[in-house]
């Protein structure tokens, strides 16, 4: 066993952790997985999160402290959000074609539709949202019988979880065009550092305070430069040993999704039914991405890498994304992977990749693509050129500012569909399967993440790219 490869391990574990959680239902145990197996994935959780900030603190400090030329930095800064951009773009293209050519939300029957057009066309009367499309069911006589129906569904549709995201969403609508940049200056750094939703603001920090060492003479910085990369080789030794442990880990996590997720992993199959199409077309799309889009990509631009050399460098943080949904967690893992079997420079690792968890989410912004067209579809509602094209840029903006944590991306779906005059409870419809859609897509944001480092490496000449 010891001689098998950590991403083997971890497949065990993972495929152990679903074996179990539906034996477990069946056998009735699921009470003792919640219990004294579940609690083993919340402290993986804990570990990563734990180790994350310190080590983006350290590494991006101890990267930058080591630049000889500063001026590097503004230019690794505008290349590494330039190309970030871009994927991310490229992702909710993606998105767009698929759902736009597949049409999911058509493949409902017909009369669900009309309801839920009418009901759709209610709330905007309610809210007093403009609909482009020109249609109206709801004052159409032939659909007169459907609308009772109709506003019994639009009264469902006010779910309460929905509705608590709804808050969230709103609390960042009213925030003005330049809040971000706000966000992103700690006021305090203690507390920047105590909260892992604010991660940009330790990444700003530790810019700020490697500059200044980088620029302050030698003599009078040489033991807080020590001290630094010291104290990050104890972290990188941390994920190293967490690291060890994580196929049961992995197990433990699994297990405790699966029970939590339902009273039977049985029910998630019934609940996919009903959001079959639309969950095949999101999983097609985060599939292309990680099996056509990232390795043609990584394999062009360094060409020893091969296909299948791809995925053993970085599977790791592949599993890791997959089943603890969050690409800030899996951030240590990811950096670990990157560096140590891709051969990118730590200086290139400890600042691409920390900017790529909080920033670059391709995954995210395919699925809000995916999902907001879906959604128009299941209420009749065609959308012109113009929303689509405004759906390109909130999905974009919005999985920029979506956490690297679970769910962020199905919140920030709220700000996409408001933005073309949709629904935001319509997240109720979706929310189901998001979990499991959730664990797909940062897989796709953590490979996003890696490729484009990878990509940054080359350019920059600090990639030691090695035979495996
Ligand atoms: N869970 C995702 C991540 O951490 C964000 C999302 O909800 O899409 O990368």
């Amino acid at each position: 066993m010891s001689k098998l490869a950590l991403h083997w391990k971890i497949i065990i574990g993972l495929v152990l952790g679903i074996v179990w959680a539906f034996a477990a239902s069946a056998l009735g145990w699921n009470e003792f997985t919640l219990n004294w197996i579940d609690p083993f994935g919340v402290i993986f959780i804990r570990l990563l999160k734990f180790i994350a900030v310190p080590l983006v603190l350290f590494s991006i400090i101890s990267g930058i402290s080591d630049l000889k030329d500063i001026s590097k930095l503004g230019r690794l800064g505008a290349k590494t959000l330039g190309i970030y951009l871009i994927t991310t773009i490229s992702a909710v293209a993606i998105g767009l074609l698929l759902v736009n050519v597949i049409k999911p939300g058509a493949m409902v029957d017909d009369e669900t539709r009309i309801k839920n057009r009418i009901s759709y066309e209610l709330w905007a009367m309610e809210e007093g949202v403009e609909i482009k499309d020109g249609k109206r069911f709801s004052q159409d006589e032939k659909y007169a019988s459907y609308l009772s129906e109709a506003q019994k569904l639009s009264a469902n549709e006010n779910d309460l979880a929905a509705q608590e995201r709804l808050q969230d969403a709103e609390k960042k609508k009213d925030e003005g065009p330049l809040q971000f940049l706000v966000d992103m200056v700690p006021e305090n750094i203690i507390l920047s550092i105590s909260d892992n939703a604010l991660m940009l603001q330790v990444i700003f920090f530790a810019i700020f305070f490697g500059i200044c060492l980088a620029v302050l003479p030698e003599e009078n910085v040489s033991q807080v430069k020590q001290f630094v990369k010291g104290t990050n080789e104890v972290f990188l030794k941390m994920v190293d040993f967490v690291m060890r442990a994580a196929p049961f880990f992995v197990f433990a996590l699994m297990a405790g999704v699966l029970a939590n997720m339902a009273d039977s992993p049985a029910e998630v199959f019934e609940i996919f039914k009903g959001l079959g199409s639309y969950s095949l077309v999101v999983f097609g799309g985060l599939a292309f991405m990680v099996f056509v889009f990232y390795p043609v990509i990584a394999r062009t631009v360094v060409k020893p890498l091969t296909y299948t050399g791809f995925f053993k460098r970085i599977s790791p943080a592949q599993f890791l994304a997959f089943s603890t949904s969050s690409s800030a967690a899996t951030l240590p893992v990811t950096m670990e992977c990157v560096e140590e079997n891709i051969g990118v420079s730590r200086n290139i690792t400890s600042f691409v990749l920390p900017i790529g968890a909080t920033v670059n989410m391709d995954g995210t912004s395919l699925y809000q693509a995916i999902a907001v067209i879906f959604l128009a579809q299941l209420h009749m509602v065609d959308l012109s050129l113009g929303q689509q094209l405004t759906i390109v840029l909130t999905a974009t903006l919005a999985s920029i500012g979506s956490a690297a944590v679970p769910s962020a991306g199905l919140v920030m779906l709220i700000i996409v569909l408001q933005s073309v005059g949709l629904n935001p409870l319509w997240i109720a419809i979706i929310f189901p399967v998001d979990r499991i859609l959730d664990m797909c897509r940062t897989v796709v944001n953590v490979t996003g993440d890696a490729t484009v480092s990878t990509i940054i490496a080359k350019s920059e000449g600090e990639l030691n790219f090695q035979k495996l």
